[in-house]
């Protein structure tokens, strides 16, 4: 029997923990997301990200700036943020428009508040995909693992992540020549190319894990990277969309921001 990985679940476990801990807390946690402009699907994240905090007790603040701010003005922002002692985390909503360097804007979050990754924190997808394996008790030390995917926020701190934690790790990305080949030899696949059906049958083998991180919007419903219908049927464990890597990233965030907060104190 595939055992279905149920991020979903674990995330509602993970929200009353970190539930009781805030209700201990004199001075609560507080979260300020910024989004530049109005995207649909930035929204939608954001819409989640504001209900857990408010399932947990953590205090959440939305900003919302024009889609034609100035780096300047954004980056002004930012250090407001940064010295503000009330605030303990920040995360700046990406994609952000073409004016703006995603990589200068992300760089000028305080590290001790950038709660969706930095030296100090594991981003929130990748802390989730760990999160995800240890609680279904999947071994990672000495297992391969092949992660498809290389982008700066989910595929290489998830393959760096399972390489500290003694996988061996291969990366494929667009330009890898035979992904089946490589995918075929994992013990744990995680796929992050935003691709749907990328991996379909022919790309894995009996007894894997398979994360599935990708979020596609297919004729109005969300599914994955990973076809889900024929490789559920083979592998031995896997992550769905919805309801696997998605809502593990959102609880990921406030344990994050738990961290963050006890950082500072
Ligand atoms: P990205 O576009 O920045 O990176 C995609 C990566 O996949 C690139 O490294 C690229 O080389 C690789 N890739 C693309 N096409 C490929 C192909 N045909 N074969 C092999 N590799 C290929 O995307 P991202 O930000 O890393 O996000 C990846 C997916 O994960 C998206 O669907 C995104 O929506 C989703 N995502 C989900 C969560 C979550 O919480 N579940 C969080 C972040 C991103």
């Amino acid at each position: 029997m595939t055992k279905i990985l149920d991020g979903k679940t674990l995330s509602l476990l993970i929200a009353e923990k970190l539930k009781v801990r805030i209700s201990r807390l004199k001075q609560k946690p507080k979260i300020v997301i910024i989004q530049v402009g109005n995207k649909d699907e930035s929204n939608a994240y954001i819409r989640n990200k504001l209900k857990f905090a408010e399932k947990i007790g953590a205090v959440a603040e939305h900003v919302r700036l024009a889609e034609t701010v100035s780096e300047m003005s954004l980056l002004s922002h930012i250090e407001k943020l940064n010295r503000d002692k009330s605030v303990h985390g920040i995360i700046v909503q990406l994609p952000l428009p073409k004016q703006l360097d995603e990589r200068v804007i992300s760089q000028a979050v305080l590290p001790e508040k950038a709660v969706d990754g930095s030296a100090f924190f594991l981003p929130a997808t990748t802390r989730g995909i760990l999160t995800l394996l240890d609680h279904y008790k999947i071994p990672i030390a000495g297992k391969k693992a092949v992660v498809v995917g290389r982008s700066e926020l989910v595929g290489k701190p998830t393959a760096l992540a399972l390489l500290n934690r003694d996988a061996t790790v291969t990366v494929c990305h667009s330009k890898t020549k035979n992904i089946a080949k490589e995918t075929k030899q994992a013990d744990i696949l995680v796929v992050a190319a935003g691709k749907p059906k990328l991996i379909t049958a022919q790309h894995i083998s009996k007894h894997q894990v398979v994360i599935d991180v990708g979020i596609n919007m297919v004729n109005g419903k969300m599914v994955g990277d990973v076809d889900f219908e024929k490789v559920s049927k083979i592998v031995s464990a896997i992550s769905p969309v919805p309801g696997g890597v998605g809502p593990m990233t959102v609880a990921s965030l406030f344990e994050n921001l738990l961290d963050a907060y006890a950082l500072r104190k």
